[in-house]
């Protein structure tokens, strides 16, 4: 079929350019976001390889500062992804310098997630649309797979709009790290090849090399990385509890919240972007934000915001019915068996009911929007 083959080579061609200049478009960004779904193998071959690098391990063996290095740079990176991508980029819950911004953006490269402005892109996209036919990464639209891994893989995913992301694109530097969002990746996966050369001739007790730590550092980290991160995506709208009844299916999860630095209480987020918080109670961990907070204590940030009173009155009430929905169903469950088992479940679930309304001065009547709203107060400020 020549007028496929011919068809194939300019595809071709363009991955290849776009492997290194990721604005680059010959028939515009418009009209490839315009595009059906559609896998393109070419331009993901860096990602293919990504994975593929993990097997490196069968050569390079392990050593215990290998293994701990890809621990900690998974920690490091995955508090990059949410703490600046997502918490300072998407939504900017707190302020910086723009030197300061400069520095975070070079932070967020390194977990090879592409430029700070895809990322934010894609997430505010996420947040208008969110489980909506408009909606790239919906488990509950385009199934879990494609929500985990499937929509960064396809072509018209792949350029950054600009004109959606005004208040970023307009730091050239920013725009230049984007664009170019393989220079990072490959300078750090450089630096841990180096620190691993190093330290086999500096420290040859340790057992480790260049290429160990290339393997676990950055290969089998950035892998796990990327996985953890795309669990927001797939797993975040399936597994959990709802306590705010929000447009999307965002749930909270103590699970995903230990996994991704806090960002597993996404149904909390959904409710409220703009808090630098997703944690929304002491119990619910969120090391993402105990980070942010001791970041601002060394002044390269700062203006970390809180979650509105309002919010927190709203949170109260859901929790308080939920307790008193679980009360009435202990009531119904346990009937055919022994009255202690009946009594304790349901006794224990008032008290919870009873201390969670307690602790809160409930208004008579609900004031402001019903939660089934989209809060309009948070979208990020500047969009
Ligand atoms: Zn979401
Ligand atoms: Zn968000």
């Amino acid at each position: 079929m020549p007028d496929r083959s011919a068809a194939r080579l300019p595809r071709l061609l363009t991955a290849l350019v776009q492997w290194i200049d990721s604005d680059y478009t010959p028939e515009g960004p418009a009209k490839m976001r315009q595009e059906p779904d559609r896998v393109d193998w070419m331009r993901c071959l860096p990602f293919l390889i990504l994975h593929l690098g993990c097997l490196g391990v069968i050569w390079a063996g392990a050593s215990p500062v290998a293994v701990w290095t890809a621990v900690a740079l998974y920690f490091a990176r995955m508090f990059a992804v949410t703490g600046i991508y997502h918490r300072y980029f998407s939504h900017k819950t707190y302020s910086t310098s723009r030197a300061g911004q400069f520095l975070l953006a070079l932070w967020g490269g390194t977990t090879v997630q592409r430029g700070a402005l895809w990322w934010a892109y894609h997430h505010r996209h996420h947040h208008q649309h969110s489980d909506d036919s408009e909606d790239v990464h919906s488990p509950h639209v385009h199934g879990f797979w494609w929500s985990h891994i499937g929509w960064i893989t396809s072509r018209r995913n792949f350029p950054t709009d600009y004109s959606t992301i005004k208040d970023l694109a307009r730091f050239p530097e920013l725009v230049w790290l984007n664009r170019f969002d393989t220079v990072v990746p490959l300078l750090f996966a450089l630096a841990v090849f180096g620190a691993g050369e190093l330290l086999a001739v500096h420290a040859p007790g340790l057992g480790t090399n260049g290429w160990q730590l290339l393997v676990w550092g950055f290969f089998i980290s950035t892998t796990a990385l990327f996985h953890g991160t795309a669990c927001i995506n797939s797993m975040a709208h399936l597994m959990g509890r709802r306590r705010f009844n929000t447009s999307d299916d965002s749930r909270n999860s103590f699970i995903l919240a230990l996994i991704c630095l806090g960002e597993g209480w996404h149904n909390n987020h959904h409710r409220y972007q703009s808090s630098t918080r997703n944690g929304f109670y002491w119990w619910e961990i969120d090391i993402t934000f105990y980070g942010l907070k001791a970041l601002s204590w060394t002044g390269l940030i700062w203006g970390l915001k809180a979650v509105p009173k309002s919010v927190m009155e709203e949170a109260a009430r859901a929790d308080h019915a939920h307790s008193i929905a679980a009360a009435r169903q202990a009531r119904e469950v346990h009937l055919d068996v022994s009255p202690l088992k009946r009594v304790v479940p349901a006794a224990a679930a008032i008290a919870v009911a009873t201390a969670t309304a307690a602790g809160t001065k409930l208004p008579e009547k609900a004031d402001g929007a019903p939660a089934t709203e989209r809060a309009t107060d948070a979208r990020p400020e500047n969009r």
